[in-house]
């Protein structure tokens, strides 16, 4: 009997390298032509640069970072990123040390002062006001919020606004306080060949309802990490999603481009959100770099999209009751689309040992 996977991207190939160690016998169904979703490193003039967006892995988990550490070499890229704000370029998140040096600074302060002790959590702009105030709320996250999202900042959730925004005190430059963080020697392919190295996987086939008599066959366990709306030909209605595309500037003979590895750019009057230098995670010295320009809006599955009312979150709920209750072996979600969440490499790998667990207990 095997186990059938659905979808090679990091959630499926961690699912199925796991369970392939435990002596089981797995097959995988991608349906792109080559595996790995949404981690894709390509190069151009041998300068590695990520055409499908920038990845950073970062985690506190440390059972995560020891079974990547023990496919990949990690390089130490620490993530600093900086912004354009007030006519500067500055930290982000926002340092208050920076800021005090500002012409605007008595306007801040007057707005610092005048905060809630707790922000308002009614919607993100909201939240974010009460964070930092009307006038650093406006240049630093305004304009990025729209562009990046198509909408007024008033009709998001403020429930991902803690983890993400922050005014900070404390001198500490890197995004990310993880104590493990790092790039792939070589570019996130080296990952998924890892994972995938003694696995069977067919690609090219983009499995739907209408293969699912197929797919059961021969199975005694199913896990899937595809869009489940687009599984069920979306008789529910779509889930909305926002997308990003990049542009990449290749420029031969150049060192660096830009001061770090992501420069922020929230100004309305720009229409790419950030710009991106991989040279500056993959470590390369070689002559040559490719920035990306992160324009927002495309058509992709990138970002799920958490209105406050919670609508399409309840419509991802009923997709997953109606793949409880096809017939058939047991089955399993893990990743993004499934779970129509945002979630990083580190909360999808934790996601993929967790399910692979899951599916040995069922099995027994
Ligand atoms: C722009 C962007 C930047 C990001 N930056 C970071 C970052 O800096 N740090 C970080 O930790 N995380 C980051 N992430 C998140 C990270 O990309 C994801 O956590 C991770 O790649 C998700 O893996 P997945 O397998 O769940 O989904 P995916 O990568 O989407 O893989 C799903 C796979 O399933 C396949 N598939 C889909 N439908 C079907 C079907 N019907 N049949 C068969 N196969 C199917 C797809 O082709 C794909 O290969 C970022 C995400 C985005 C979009």
């Amino acid at each position: 009997m095997t186990i059938r996977v659905i979808g090679a991207g990091l959630a499926g190939a961690t699912v199925a390298h796991l369970l392939h160690q435990a002596g089981r016998r797995v097959e995988v169904l991608e349906g792109d032509p080559t595996w790995g979703g949404q981690l894709r490193t390509a190069s151009a003039g041998g300068i590695l640069y990520e055409p499908a967006g920038a990845h950073i892995f970062h985690t506190s988990d440390t059972a995560v970072w020891q079974l990547v550490t023990g496919l990949v070499e990690m390089l130490p890229y620490r993530h600093a990123v900086r912004t354009e704000a007030f006519d500067r370029v500055l930290s982000w998140p926002p340092q208050l040390s920076e800021l005090r040096e500002l012409p605007q600074w008595a306007t801040v302060e007057r707005e610092l002062a005048s905060r809630p002790a707790v922000p308002r959590a009614d919607n993100f702009e909201s939240w974010c006001v009460g964070l930092m105030g009307e006038t650093l709320y406006h240049e630093f996250i305004e304009g990025y919020t729209r562009k990046q999202w198509g909408e007024d900042p008033k009709n998001l959730t403020a429930a991902w606004a803690p983890k993400r925004i922050e005014l900070r005190e404390d001198g500490y430059r890197d995004l990310f306080r993880d104590p493990h963080q790092g790039w792939p020697s070589g570019g996130y392919p080296k990952l998924l060949d890892a994972l995938l190295r003694e696995v069977p996987v067919v690609m090219g086939q983009r499995v739907t309802i209408d293969d699912w008599e197929d797919v059961c066959a021969g199975a005694d366990a199913i896990v899937v990490t595809c869009a489940l709306d687009e599984f069920f030909a979306s008789h529910l209605g779509a889930l909305p999603w926002r997308g990003v595309r990049l542009v990449n500037h290749y420029l031969p003979g150049v060192d660096h481009v830009l001061p770090c590895g992501v420069l922020n750019t929230p100004s309305p009057l720009k229409p790419h959100t950030r710009a991106i230098e991989t040279k500056w995670m993959s470590g390369q010295t070689e002559p040559g770099t490719v920035v990306s320009y992160e324009y927002p809006g495309a058509p992709a599955r990138h970002y799920p999209i958490d209105d406050v009312a919670g609508a399409n979150r309840a419509l991802a709920r009923r997709y997953l009751d109606e793949l409880a209750a096809l017939p058939g072996p047991p089955r399993f979600v893990a990743g993004r689309l499934a779970t129509y969440t945002y979630i990083d490499m580190d909360q999808v790998i934790r996601q993929g040992i967790n399910t692979a667990r899951r599916v040995l207990e069922a099995l027994g």
